[in-house]
C-alpha cells in the first residue's frame, strides 16, 4: 500500500462492541486476567502495552517499512533509549549539527558512560577515520538541525556495516513522506512525533522504529517498558489522528517552503538560505537520490548580524516567534539563543518551520519584517 493509505488505515482497530469507525481511547491502566491466568487480548498493564500505543506503534512501523516500533513520551526519551541500550564504554559518532536536546543528553546524562565525538556527518572520509575499535553507533540527523545538512545514509551504512556499527537516523525533519532511512541501510529510525507526525503543536511524543527485531531491539523494548517513559493513551490517540493527514500536510508544507526559500534567497538583506530544495545546497546530489522532496524546514542568515536577526523575529505578525516545528502554523526563532552557550549555530541565523497558511501572507509578513 501507498503511504497515504497506510497513514489512514494502519493500526486503527474499529471497536467490536459499538462498531465505532475510529478506535476508542482505552484509558484503563490495568487489564483483567482469565481463569487460567492468561491475558486474553495480550494486555496486562498500560506501562507495558496499551491498545492505543499498539495502534500508534503499528502505523509508525508501517510508515517507515520497519519490523517494529516503540513509542515514547517524547523524542528525547526515544533517542535516550538508544544511548541507554549501548554497553557502557561504547564510542558514539554524532553530528556536529544536531538537535541540542539530544546533544545535551549525550554530553550530560551519558558523561562518563559513553565516549562521544561530534563530527561533520556530510564528510564520509572523516566518518571513516573517526571510527574506533569500540565504536558501536553512528547517530545521524538528516536533514540536520538547524543547518539542514544532508548525510548520505547509504554511503555511511556501507562504511558501518562491515564493522557491526549501528546506524540510527533522526528522521524528524524529513518525515517518512520524504525519506526512508531503513531502505538506505539504517538499523533504527527515530522521530520526535511532537513535530510533523502529530502535526498540530498539541501533543508531545517520540518513537523508534527498527529494521530488524533483534537482541538490541529487545533491549530497547525493555528500556521502554521498565524506564516507563511511555506516552499516555490520549497522546497516542492524538498522534495517530495527526498521522492520518501527514502525507497531505507535507505536500502543502513543502510547496510553501519552496516558495519562501526562493523569496529569501533573492532578498538583499539575506546572506544565505539553508534549504534542501535549493540547487546551491552543498549536498544537492545526495538530496536528489535520497529525498523525495525538500521538507519544509529552512534557516537563513540575516546580513546585518545578530541584532538584525532578532529584530526580524520581533517584527513578524503571522509567524509566531517560538521554538519547535511541524505544526500547521508557521514558526520562526533566533536559534542560537535557544540552544544555549555551547552552540555552534551562527548568531545571525533564523530557523523557520513553514506552516500551511497562504504563501502570499507568509511572504508579505517576512518581507515587512526584513524591511
Ligand atoms: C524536537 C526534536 C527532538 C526532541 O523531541 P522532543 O519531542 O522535543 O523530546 C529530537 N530531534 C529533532 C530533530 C527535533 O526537532
Amino acid at each position: 500500500m501507498k503511504l497515504e493509505t497506510i497513514a489512514i488505515h494502519a493500526g486503527n482497530h474499529p471497536d467490536e462492541h459499538t462498531k465505532a469507525v475510529i478506535q476508542p481511547i482505552t484509558l484503563s491502566s490495568t487489564f483483567e486476567r482469565a481463569e487460567d491466568g492468561s491475558y486474553p487480548q495480550g494486555y496486562m498493564y498500560t506501562r507495558l502495552d496499551n491498545p492505543n500505543r499498539r495502534s500508534l506503534e503499528l502505523v509508525l512501523s508501517k510508515l517507515e517499512s520497519g519490523a517494529d516500533a516503540c513509542a515514547f513520551s517524547s523524542g528525547n526519551a526515544a533517542g535516550t533509549a538508544v544511548f541507554q541500550a549501548l554497553e557502557p564504554g561504547s564510542h558514539v559518532l554524532a553530528p556536529d549539527d544536531m538537535y541540542h536536546g539530544l546533544r545535551n543528553s549525550l554530553l550530560l546524562v551519558f558523561k562518563g558512560v559513553l565516549e562521544v565525538d561530534f563530527i561533520d556527518m556530510t564528510n564520509n572520509e572523516l566518518i571513516q577515520s573517526s571510527i574506533k575499535s569500540n565504536t558501536k553507533l553512528i547517530w545521524l540527523e538528516t536533514p540536520s538541525n538547524p543547518l539542514l545538512k544532508v548525510s548520505d545514509i547509504r554511503q555511511i551504512s556501507n562504511i558501518a556495516k562491515p564493522k557491526d556499527i549501528l546506524i540510527a537516523v533522526d528522521n524528524t525533519f524529513a518525515t517518512p513522506v520524504i525519506q526512508a532511512p531503513i531502505f538506505y541501510g539504517a538499523d533504527l529510525v527515530m522521530h520526535s512525533t511532537t513535530k510533523y507526525l502529530g502535526g498540530h503543536s498539541d501533543v508531545l511524543g517520540g518513537a523508534l522504529i527498527c529494521k530488524e527485531n533483534n537482541t538490541f531491539w529487545q533491549k530497547i523494548r525493555t528500556i521502554q517498558q521498565l524506564s516507563g517513559a511511555v506516552p499516555a493513551p490520549f497522546d497516542c490517540y492524538m498522534t495517530v489522528r495527526g498521522i492520518k493527514t501527514l502525507p497531505y500536510r507535507m505536500k502543502g508544507h513543502m510547496e510553501n517552503a519552496k516558495a519562501l526559500a526562493k523569496f529569501l534567497d533573492a532578498h538583499p538583506k539575506v546572506e544565505k538560505v539553508h534549504f534542501p530544495g535549493l540547487e546551491s545546497h552543498p549536498q544537492y546530489e545526495v538530496i536528489k537520490k535520497q529525498l523525495c522532496g525538500p521538507g519544509a524546514m529552512l534557516s537563513f542568515l540575516v546580513k546585518d548580524g545578530e541584532k538584525a536577526a532578532q529584530a526580524v523575529c520581533n517584527k513578524v505578525k503571522i509567524f509566531t516567534q517560538a521554538t519547535s516545528l511541524g505544526g500547521v502554523e508557521s514558526l520562526l526563532e533566533h536559534r542560537a539563543s535557544v540552544e544555549g552557550p555551547n552552540t555552534l549555530t551562527p548568531k545571525n541565523l533564523i530557523r523557520v518551520s513553514v506552516g500551511l497558511e497562504h504563501i502570499d501572507d507568509l511572504v508579505a509578513d517576512i518581507e515587512q519584517a526584513l524591511a
